[in-house]
């Protein structure tokens, strides 16, 4: 069976930087499953996997805009060290969880600690990366009408 929209596939990957690094890999805790066609990967690798069956290996490289987008230097702020005085530790490189006020909870990493000023990022942290996948089809099934209504994997 190949994949197409509405079926479930299961993949085997590896995900490396442009420098080789692995990011990601499904190596250890067994393939990811998705709804293919529902929005559940990234658009590049979606569309990469479309029509290939059980078995097949393939090495797709995906840009930025098919993948976490461009960085957006709007998400790139500058916050008085003040409001995060009850941080041990500040350094670049930190992760937060940042919420704004509004229930809503926005993961930002530290970029630069300044005297006054500290520099947080909420772009993905993969905004602005080449990514090189490598995949193994494991399997592929035809979704429920559940699955299709919900738009993911049961
Ligand atoms: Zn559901």
């Amino acid at each position: 069976m190949n994949i197409e929209k509405d079926r479930v596939v299961a993949i085997h990957y590896k995900l490396t930087d442009d420098q080789g690094a692995v990011i990601d890999s499904s190596e250890g805790h067994g393939p990811l499953t998705y709804l293919h066609g529902a929005q559940g990967i990234i658009p590049g690798l979606e569309k990469a996997l479309e029509g290939h069956a059980p078995g097949d290996s393939l090495e797709v490289t995906v840009q930025p805009e098919e993948a976490y987008g461009e960085v957006n230097p709007e998400m790139i702020q500058q916050v008085p060290r003040a409001a995060m005085a009850g941080i041990d530790n500040l350094a670049p490189g930190m992760a937060l969880q940042a919420d704004d006020g509004s229930g809503n909870v926005h993961h930002v990493v530290v970029k630069e600690v300044g005297e006054e000023m500290v520099t947080i990022d909420a772009n993905h942290p993969l905004a602005g990366q080449v990514l090189h996948f490598d995949v193994t089809v494991d399997s592929v099934r035809e979704a429920t009408p559940e699955e299709i209504a919900h738009g993911h994997v049961h």
